[in-house]
């Protein structure tokens, strides 16, 4: 089996799918019903990121959660207590990091598994469940940088990632049309907004879907980082994890542009720039 390595990559492979058919989406847009997230862009108040988001949080906590089912009954979960009170305990100070951010709020249950994998992973699916792999413990040198990595998936919860992303996947289904009507509504879209209209349907894979996407990582990567900051880790292993990354995945990765995730040495600068940018550190 390939060794994922790569945060978060398995979020949308066991991932619900919305089966809307385009008919269906279009009537529903004449009718109002479906769409109505096209007047309605919401800003994000934890991140102030104008967001196109057209499910809400139950709806997506409920699609993801026969996923969760599904990937614990076939991925084995760790039989060492050890590790899984690491992750434990390093999981409850980073997320009490970013208590008041978003949804997160104290006292909420959260279900964390430890997969029994050398999968360098880690993810967060709505409805409150994390999946962290062997692997990308045995990786991290330190709980800074296991902070660094859980910080991260907290910040996709804070920055409403999910249902951003399967927010732009159905409108991607419905079509380009409606795409650009929500593009301009949309502060990340926005800024491929000509490429679209440019390059057509292919955009609304590449164009579209993977910068997006790669926004979504680089806003993820900042927000953990306060997260680890407020809760007394020391930020600067954030850069020193992937720099691990990326020597790990030297070879393995394909070019950065085809690639959902950003490249960890690009992911490595952008946050010594946002480390110094806050103060939290001179790096
Ligand atoms: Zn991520």
């Amino acid at each position: 089996m390939t060794k994922l390595i790569d945060i978060d990559s398995e979020i949308f492979r066991g991932a619900p799918r919305v089966n809307l058919s385009r008919r269906a989406i279009v009537t529903g847009l004449a009718a109002g019903t479906v769409f109505p997230f096209i007047t309605n862009c919401t800003t994000n108040p934890a991140t102030g990121r104008s967001q196109f988001v057209m499910f809400g949080d139950e709806q997506v906590a409920s699609m993801a959660a026969s996923a969760w089912t599904d990937m614990k009954s076939q991925t084995p979960v760790t039989a060492n207590s050890t590790l899984k009170n690491r992750v434990l305990h390093v999981w409850e100070r980073t997320l009490h990091g970013a208590e008041g951010k978003g949804d997160i709020a104290a006292g909420q249950n959260w279900d964390v598994a430890v997969f029994d994998t050398d999968d360098v992973n880690a993810f967060v699916m709505p409805g409150n469940k994390v999946g962290v792999y062997r692997g990308i413990t045995e990786l991290t040198e330190n709980d800074d940088q296991l902070s660094a990595v859980l910080g991260h998936e907290t910040g996709h919860v804070v920055g409403r990632h999910a249902a951003e992303r399967l927010s732009i996947t159905t409108l991607a289904q419905a079509g380009l049309a409606v795409g650009q009507i929500a593009i301009t509504q949309s502060e990340t879209l926005s800024k491929y907004g000509n490429e679209i209209g440019a390059l057509g349907g292919a955009a609304m894979q590449f164009g579209v879907i993977l910068p997006y996407s790669r926004a979504h990582e680089l806003e993820a990567d900042k927000l953990g980082v306060d997260y680890m900051h407020q809760a007394g880790y020391d930020v600067k292993q954030s850069i020193r994890l992937w720099d691990l990354m990326d020597a790990q995945s030297k070879g393995q990765r394909p070019p950065e542009f085809m690639s959902t995730h950003p490249d960890p040495a690009h992911r490595a600068d952008e946050l010594r720039n946002y480390i110094n940018a806050k103060g939290y550190a001179i790096v």
